[in-house]
């Protein structure tokens, strides 16, 4: 058996290498490094991927969502919700835009914010809700536009986990992940679902005249050269990691259904195990039926009922399985991010599933030899 990776990026870069050296070198005699050609060839084809009017490349996902925000023109003091749960870059670049951070629980059978705690959260101050599509699928974006159009507030989507992933609303109206809110951020880190080969991120949008904002503030607030006329940052893609991902693009919607394969056989060896629950997709199926194509899976993770996750953690490390615990904390529970006003029971659900989640190996490589193992090694050891 192959060694099990919990993300195999050799083994798939090995399928494209020549494709990607090749366009690797052209780059590198091109000398074009920053926003080269290959940049703008990128974007155009990830616009028409998403079915979106501007996608923004900027250096990496945290960036994307920095700038996002700085896009939209929030304030200090502008209070912001997103999830409890989920990777720190979130709250992260609300904290350090000196906007409040306003964290709430999420559900436990999507992982995803929650509905109801979002409008418990919301005060006068509320500007802008920050849904996370956690672990390759979409929040419930049906339910927080409207929230949003209710109350006037921006929906900024991170999306650094559920590129190429669909949402369907209730009248069957289907969209690319990213491109319902009024903005979206995600990353290109290598382990993501379209990732380069370092760092890189983007923006999209709908919206022109936040487009032509974002634009410059990527670059140092210029509009038209050496006219600064807002504060903005450094943030770009470069033209090698354009060129990788480009190539990548044109694979993404394959390696989703290799992650997608590899979800069906992990839920087919749990079907029946009591301790197990196997992820969800958003319309009550599994998320991988053909109906919605809801879940990419940018990770496969488990809830673990009355068995000792950590132990169960130790013994697949102990059998050469590697695995993750995203996330062992929650975030209002972080040094960085405590706030006085939170309160532990408005976070049951997340203070559940830290205690409970596993996330198993999910990349584009697993064979059903590995998966056997990996499965098998997991259920030996919560029926002992
Ligand atoms: C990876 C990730 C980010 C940050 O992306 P980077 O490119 O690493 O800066 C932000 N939010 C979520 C949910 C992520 O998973």
């Amino acid at each position: 058996m192959k060694k099990i990776q919990m993300v195999d990026l050799k083994g798939q870069y090995s399928k494209i290498k020549e494709e990607v050296d090749n366009s690797v070198l052209e780059v590198l005699d091109s000398t074009a490094y920053i926003n080269g050609p290959k940049v703008h060839e990128f974007q155009k084809n990830l616009e028409s991927y998403l079915g979106v009017k501007h996608v923004i490349p900027c250096a990496n996902g945290t960036d994307a969502l920095q700038i996002a925000m700085m896009g939209l023109g929030l304030k200090p003091g502008d209070e912001v919700i997103t999830a409890d749960f989920t990777f720190a870059a979130t709250v992260e670049v609300i904290a350090l835009l000196q906007l409040t951070p306003v964290l709430v629980d999420v559900d436990p059978v999507s992982f995803n914010i929650d509905i109801e705690a979002i409008k418990n959260a919301i005060t006068p101050k509320t500007k802008a809700i920050v849904p996370v599509h956690l672990f390759g699928m979409c929040a419930n974006m049906e339910a927080i536009m409207q929230i949003a159009s209710d109350h006037n507030l921006f929906v900024i989507e991170d999306n650094a986990q559920a590129i190429g992933a669909t949402d369907t609303y209730k009248n069957g109206t289907k969209t690319k992940a990213g491109v319902i809110g009024h903005v979206a951020s995600t990353s290109f880190f290598p382990s993501k679902n379209l990732g380069c080969y370092g760092d890189g991120g983007a923006i999209f949008t709908n919206d022109d005249k936040l487009a032509h904002i974002i634009r410059g503030i990527v670059n140092h607030g210029m509009y038209e050269r050496y006219h600064h006329d807002v504060v903005g940052v450094n943030s770009r893609l470069d033209s090698v990691q354009a060129a990788v991902l480009d190539i990548k693009l044109k694979r993404l919607d394959s390696y989703n259904s290799e992650r997608q394969n590899a979800a069906r056989a992990y839920n087919k060896a749990f079907e029946g195990q009591a301790k197990i629950i196997t992820p969800t997709g958003n319309n009550g199926c599994s998320g991988i039926c053909n109906a919605c194509d809801c879940h990419v899976f940018h990770q496969y993770t488990l809830r673990l009922l009355n068995s000792d996750r950590d132990a169960l953690v130790k013994h697949l490390n102990d059998n050469g399985v590697p695995c993750g615990v995203y996330y062992p904390i929650p975030l209002h529970r972080q040094k960085a991010y405590l706030d006085e006003r939170y309160n532990e029971a408005d976070f049951k659900v997340t203070n559940q599933l830290v205690k409970e989640v596993i996330s198993l190996p999910m990349h584009t490589e697993l064979d059903d030899e590995q998966i056997k193992f990996i499965t098998s090694t997991v259920i030996s050891f919560i029926n002992t």
